[in-house]
């Protein structure tokens, strides 16, 4: 678990923002949830045979035995408040955004932490492949606005209760003749959840799993039909992608499309961005038979792909350097009227040298600084000096505002 400090906020913050702005162009509202859900919500939707179920969840009993998760993932939080607030009877077509920290007992190291941050969206209520293709421009839009763009889009489909099975049986024959080969925990998930074999990241599984059959070959007219209809308005938008037939993802819930934004520049931690369909979800937990589509984003993972160039700290418009306590109370007040005024004012409180206040503005990167004694005062004007350029000039105390706010239009 991370803390995020000072120096890389201005990034964090840059992200959430431009969320909010590129979301709000398709329609998305925010929607904010609990951290803590009742553990039972997570092992009905994401599947009790999953590596996040079976072994990374934060569980615990709180003081009335009630068994209780930190959140995992966003998803279910989010249907579990839409069925419970009865969104769908106000409209059912909801597209949802959501942000803030997700928890997995994960193994540490680059881009996987224990507690991690989600950017993610889910639109509910249209099974067309007209809004899947919708929530990939979205997405794709949002990785343009932030100048990410070491980033490929991959899709697959996981097809639907009606051929998932067959395909399943086909797969579990084909591991079932290499199953020696195959590491343990795969040799487990031939049981329990055979599509996370052609996941795992052990070199003998894959190589084992490279001739393993397509999900695609074995997908019902429905499915097939709603897969290339995603693909021709892919197309149709001029957006990249590729074909991943071997993409499974970690959670049950899925089904027809399924996607990820992969990088390859944070090693095996490659997937900065998945999700996909999830048509069965909603009704799974008590909810009305609606279709929902969504993504999450791991926000450390675009924080690490943008931080080739990160956004500069907002600069202090202008630094105050008092020279004298009588100087330092006026410049106190001052400040606090130029703030209220709009602007990024900044001081020092320890009432030292002249050269030792001039650093500090340095330091802070002001753009301007102003620096006032006891003739100052008297005078009602002070020198006004230009950090960038060092030229300098006098400004009666009384028009500060003014002339700061026309020299920094003049430069911006
Ligand atoms: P991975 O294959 O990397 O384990 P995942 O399939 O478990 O990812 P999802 O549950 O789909 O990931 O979550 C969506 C996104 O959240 C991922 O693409 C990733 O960017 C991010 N993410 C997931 N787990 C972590 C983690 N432990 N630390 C940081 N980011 C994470
Ligand atoms: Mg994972």
């Amino acid at each position: 678990m991370n803390d995020i400090l000072p120096d890389e906020v201005g990034t964090w913050q840059f992200l959430e923002r431009e969320a909010h702005r590129i979301f709000g162009l398709y329609g998305f509202n925010e929607i904010r949830v609990p951290v803590l859900e009742k553990t039972e919500l997570f092992c009905r939707s994401i599947g009790e045979a999953t590596d996040i179920v079976e072994k990374e969840m934060y569980t615990f009993e709180d003081r009335s035995g009630n068994s209780l998760t930190l959140r995992p993932e966003g998803t279910a939080p989010v249907m579990r408040s839409f069925i419970e607030h009865r969104l769908h009877a106000q409209d059912p077509v909801a597209k949802l955004y959501y942000m803030g920290p997700m928890f997995r007992y994960e193994r540490p190291q680059k881009g996987r932490y224990r507690q991690f941050h989600q950017i993610g969206a889910e639109a509910v209520g249209i099974d067309d492949p007209m809004m899947d293709a919708q929530v990939l421009a979205m997405l794709c839009h949002y990785f343009k606005a932030v100048g990410i763009d070491q980033v490929s889009l991959q899709i697959n489909s996981l097809g639907c209760p009606e051929c998932r099975p067959a395909y399943r049986q086909a797969l579990v024959a084909f591991l079932d003749e290499r199953r020696s080969v195959l590491c343990s925990d795969c040799q487990r998930r031939c049981q329990t959840n055979p599509l996370r074999v052609l996941d795992c990241k052990v070199p003998a599984c894959q190589e084992a799993t490279t001739a393993a059959p397509s999900v695609l070959d074995h997908l019902c007219g429905g499915c097939a039909g709603h897969f290339s209809q995603v693909r021709n308005y892919l197309e149709a938008l001029e957006l990249d992608y590729s074909v991943n037939p071997r993409m499974v993802r970690g959670l049950d819930y899925y089904t027809k499309t399924t996607f990820e934004m992969v990088t390859g520049q944070l090693g095996s931690q490659n997937a900065v961005a998945a999700g996909g369909r999830y048509d069965g979800l909603i009704s799974d937990l008590g909810g009305p038979a609606l279709p929902g589509i969504g993504f999450a984003m791991g926000v450390e993972r675009l924080v690490l792909l943008k931080s080739q160039n990160p956004a500069t700290a907002q600069r202090p418009e202008l630094f105050l350097a008092a020279l004298g306590q009588t100087a330092a109370r006026h410049c106190f007040l001052l400040m606090n009227d130029l703030q209220q005024r709009g602007l990024k004012v900044e001081m020092d409180f320890s009432g030292k040298s002249l050269k030792a206040q001039m650093r500090r503005a340095g330091k802070l990167n002001a753009r301007y600084a102003l620096i006032v004694g006891d003739d100052e005062l008297a005078a009602g004007q002070a020198p006004l000096r230009n950090m960038d350029d060092a030229s300098q000039e006098t400004v009666a105390l009384q028009e500060l505002a003014a002339v700061l706010n026309s020299r920094l239009a003049d430069c911006s």
